[in-house]
């Protein structure tokens, strides 16, 4: 069993446990950065698994 390492919560979708940020807290990860401006590669910054592709949220 996962868990969200942002909220602690019990991960149940494949795709949240496969990053390991439920659903919420991606939403909030990815306005944090739409409102800061961030650029993908400084996403690393914010303490995301490596293997997720936050530039796709970013294009949209
Ligand atoms: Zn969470």
């Amino acid at each position: 069993m996962k868990y969200c390492r942002l909220c602690g919560r019990r991960l149940k979708d494949p795709e949240s446990i496969k990053i390991g940020i439920g659903p919420v807290c991606l939403d909030k990860l990815v306005t944090e950065i739409k409102r800061k401006n961030m650029k993908a590669e400084k996403v690393e910054d914010l303490q995301i698994p490596g293997q997720m592709e936050l530039s796709e949220f970013m294009e949209g």
